[in-house]
């Protein structure tokens, strides 16, 4: 039978009416890059979390540059941010000539640990960075406390937990920035690349709308240099088709979630994800879970057909381009356990029982 990590050609199956005639009514606008789609899109995400504005950006990577950009953070700063992300969490520190200050993770959220980042401040330090991985709202509280009494940023890094909740408050809503990716990969996503900044304060907005058009406004009069980044229109009508979903995707998720957390709760050999009591929404990016038998696990899964990925493989303090920091793995225990343990099994909406069972039964006969 085999099995896919994730499969969007099944989405579109269903959604191509809606989604073929929003692309169609963009081809024929032709307004084709910040075309009204994309005040729409805007407008509903800061809606959803409940805050004042959004900014569409060229992707998650250009969304958390531009945060960084609008908090200030200039080159010689100091940046802390999780040693265990997606590259682009700590890659944007570096573009800006700041230096990424990585600080470890709790060992079962795979989020940093609030209780480390007191100790990573300096007078350098200029912004924080938490990420909310695979879907889990790192602890936002501590966080934010910390940053607020140094008159430090937060720019939430939101990529993978659009929808979610950390004690009934939106990700991204929660610090001063949120940054969605729209990667197809991510829960949801654009038919190419794309991002989106939200903000609650009019004067980061219009900051980050400036930044956007190569630091213009009005067009032609640059205050200050700023970025190619902004969002296609025809991304943005995929996303609001995508967006009527959302809701609905993230509880499948969380449905097939709980058929793993029971199929697996009795096996010690096996670590599941944990749901923090903070978090009022785990929407799943991915299903992530520890295994000391890695690589007997990925064999198995390899001969049935059934996709996986280790997300990540490589905590950042490790990364060759990252060496000049000067990092020991001794002061990341966390980080390197997690990179060595993680498995994601497949998890997306319209996974079907039958498939979810043949996982089931190549992860447990794995770890029998
Ligand atoms: C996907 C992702 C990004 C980058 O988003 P892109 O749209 O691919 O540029 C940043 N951070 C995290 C945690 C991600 O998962």
């Amino acid at each position: 039978m085999g099995v896919p990590l994730l499969d969007l050609k099944r989405q579109y199956e269903y959604l191509k009416p809606e989604m073929d005639e929003a692309v169609l009514k963009v081809l024929e606008h032709g307004r084709f890059i910040l075309g009204p789609e994309v005040r729409q899109l805007e407008q509903q995400l800061a809606e959803l979390c409940a805050v004042r504005h959004g900014v569409g950006v060229a992707s998650g990577t250009d969304a958390l540059l531009l945060a960084l950009r609008a908090a200030g953070v200039q080159p010689g700063d100091e940046v802390i941010t999780t040693d265990f992300s997606f590259f682009a969490t700590a890659g944007v520190v570096a573009r800006m000539g700041a230096r990424p200050v990585f600080v470890d993770i709790e060992p079962d959220s795979y989020n940093i640990d609030p209780a480390l980042i007191e100790k990573a401040v300096t007078p350098k330090t200029r912004a924080v960075i938490p990420v909310h991985l695979f879907g889990q709202v790192a602890d936002m509280d501590p966080i934010t406390e910390i940053c607020r009494r140094h008159s430090v940023a937060v720019i939430e890094d939101a990529a993978q937990a659009i929808g979610a909740g950390y004690k009934g408050r939106p990700a991204g809503s929660i610090a001063d920035y949120g940054c969605f990716s729209f990667y197809p990969s991510k829960n949801l996503g654009a038919g190419g690349d794309g991002g989106l900044i939200v903000t609650d304060s009019d004067d980061n907005a219009e900051l980050l709308q400036i930044l956007r058009v190569h630091g213009a406004r009005p067009k032609y009069f640059h205050r200050i240099v700023g970025y190619n980044s902004r969002l296609a229109t025809v991304q943005a009508a995929i996303l609001l088709v995508k967006l009527r979903y959302l809701r609905q995707w993230s509880e499948k998720r969380i449905q097939h979630a709980g058929i793993y957390d029971d199929a697996f709760k009795d096996n010690s050999a096996i670590t599941r994800p944990v749901v923090k009591d903070y978090t009022t929404f785990h929407i799943y990016n991915q299903y992530t879970i520890a295994v000391e038998n890695r690589d007997e696990v990925i064999g198995k899964l390899r001969e049935a057909g059934i996709g996986y990925e280790i997300y990540y493989p490589v905590p950042f303090h490790k990364q060759e381009c990252f060496a000049y920091l000067g990092y020991r793995p001794e002061e990341f225990p966390n980080s390197n356990r997690a990179a060595e343990t993680v498995l994601s099994l497949p998890i997306y909406p319209e996974l079907t029982s039958e498939e979810q069972g043949l996982v089931i039964e190549t992860v447990t006969s794995a770890t029998a």
